[in-house]
């Protein structure tokens, strides 16, 4: 029988959600909605000692701005998601919160002689790893070296179960089977063959703190969850032949996942993989969502630096993946129809900035002139701009919204529609403010204050070129010195449409002040 497709994003909470983990959760999500199945959060958080306050709030946080939207798993606030009926439990989605499942499954290899009890301490394994260092060997605790440490292997019986009521240190290690070629199949890579003798025998639980590591603890729950495809970085590409070892030793093998590995986002340059350092370095964003650590150091976010979520989604499906044609615009939906594991490239992706705002300004131009002004406002409020209508920054967008590629720009590119320039760009001035053009701009100017019809672009823009040009004016050096006058600038809008906005008055006052000025 066709089993419902049923994916994961495991993130753990050691931090904030770096763009290549975004895009892991974002090809799962397409996978999921596409095969109308499940996607599904999962907080892989039973390594303690990496755990990060306020970190698995940012993941979801992260992802939701992204609009991956789990159909199971935890929400911002913490709370359980759940689609699934009550004959399949999956919750609770926090792995901390499902510590009593995993102790039975790892007895359950103990007994079937696939795992066993070690009592090691960190002392012990401390001097044995320097002793075979002296000798110019490198230690791995498994099939070579077992029999030589302490564990229920290599101990009488009476011993070691003495030991495992009395120590509360004693962990189940996983037992490397020997010599074996253990073939795997990979959706991205194809075809793997991986020779056990090199691989160590892995903790699997710890009772010390009575929980799984991740091995046991991510076997387990893909399990229970009954996840179909395992979509993830290829980091734990090397884990692979474990955990097809796992599902082996438990005897699930007919509902094993299959796996598809991604491979890594790569710097600008190609050489290595995309750090969060290669973001400060080169200026550019690497996180989602702006993070703060515990030493109060800043890392900027996609979404602080003005893109657009849907600019973000669409910039992250194409690095490492491609339509198989020139379409490089999507919507999640149209990315929901259009992915494919197949088209997934297996070498790295390499990240481009300019690409990243190239995404921005595309979707900016796309958005409408009311959803801009909402967004411009608060951006006016906080320059300390008011009194102007929401008409007036509806008109002022719709002239400047080709010319930008964040919100943000709308400022920079016409801050001086909303407050007068106070001083002149000065290689400006000097080519452009010359007697022999200022005079004539200043006749343009009376022209101007003299126009009887509505101000509108489409009236004066005509008229205002036909006067220059039938007095044989030079256009370029006129308009400039207007343009200076109005923008503190040679350079910005037409002057008609800068006139029409500002107004008649507005526009007297700034020539009267050029003209004091210069
Ligand atoms: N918790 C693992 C991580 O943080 C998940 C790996 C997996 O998807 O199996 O990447």
């Amino acid at each position: 029988m066709e089993r419902k497709t049923r994916v994961r994003f495991a993130p753990s909470p050691t931090g904030p959600l770096h763009m290549g983990g975004v895009r892991t959760a974002l090809y799962n999500y397409l996978f999921a909605k596409q095969r109308g199945g499940d996607f599904i959060i999962r907080i892989e958080d039973t390594d303690s000692q990496r755990f990060v306050p306020g970190a698995e709030k940012y993941i979801i946080e992260a992802l939701n701005w992204c609009g991956i939207v789990p159909d199971e798993g935890v929400d911002a606030s913490g709370n359980v998601v759940e689609t699934a009926s009550e004959r399949h439990p999956h919750a609770p989605y926090r792995q901390s919160q499902r510590k009593p499942i995993y102790r039975q499954y790892a007895e359950q290899l103990v007994e079937g002689g696939f795992a066993y009890y070690a009592f090691d301490t960190a002392e012990e394994l401390g001097a044995k790893r320097a002793e075979m260092e002296a000798a110019g060997e490198t230690f791995i605790y498994g099939q070579t070296t077992r029999m030589g440490l302490r564990n229920s292997l290599s101990m009488p019986e009476a011993e070691w179960k003495e030991l495992l009521e009395t120590r509360t240190d004693w962990t189940i290690r996983f037992k490397m089977p020997e010599n074996r070629v253990v073939e795997m199949d990979d959706l991205i890579r194809g075809h793997v063959e991986v020779n056990t003798s090199t691989l160590d025998d892995k903790v699997l639980w710890k009772r010390a703190d009575e929980l799984p590591t991740y091995h046991l603890a991510n076997i387990v729950d893909d399990h229970l969850m009954e996840i179909t495809e395992v979509i993830r970085g290829e980091e734990w590409l090397p884990s692979l032949p474990l955990h097809y070892l796992l599902y082996e030793a438990f005897g699930w093998t007919e509902t094993q996942p299959r796996f598809a590995h991604l491979s890594l986002l790569l710097k600008p340059d190609g050489k290595g993989k995309l750090s969060k350092r290669d973001g400060d370095r080169l200026g550019f964003p690497v996180f989602p969502l702006k993070w703060v650590n515990a030493e109060g150091e800043v890392s900027r976010g996609y979404r602080e630096d003005g893109y657009f979520p849907e600019a973000f989604v669409n910039l992250l499906a194409m690095l490492g993946w491609n339509p198989g044609n020139d379409q490089e615009l999507f919507t999640l939906d149209e990315l929901v129809q259009a992915f494919s594991l197949e088209r997934v490239v297996k070498s790295g992706a390499r990240f481009n900035a300019d690409k990243a705002k190239w995404f921005n300004k595309e979707y900016l131009r796309k958005k409408s002139v009311a959803e801009l002004t909402d967004l411009y406002m608060p951006v006016l409020e906080s320059k300390g701009v008011t009194g102007f209508s929401r008409e007036y920054v509806e008109k002022v967008v719709t002239l400047i919204q080709e010319r930008a590629t964040f919100v943000a720009d709308f400022w920079d590119i016409a801050s001086y529609l909303f407050v007068a320039p106070k001083t002149f760009v000065e290689k400006d001035a000097a080519k452009f403010w010359k007697e022999e053009n200022y005079t004539l701009a200043l006749k343009v100017a009376d022209f101007i204050l003299a126009f009887e019809g509505e101000f509108t672009k489409e009236n004066l823009e005509g008229p205002l070129e036909e006067y220059i040009r039938s007095n044989e004016w030079p256009m370029g050096k006129v308009m400039n010195c207007l343009r200076l006058a109005l923008v503190g600038a040679s350079s910005g809008l037409g002057i008609a449409d800068i006139v029409t906005l500002i107004g008649k008055d507005e526009f007297a006052r700034r020539i009267e002040y050029i003209k004091a000025t210069l």
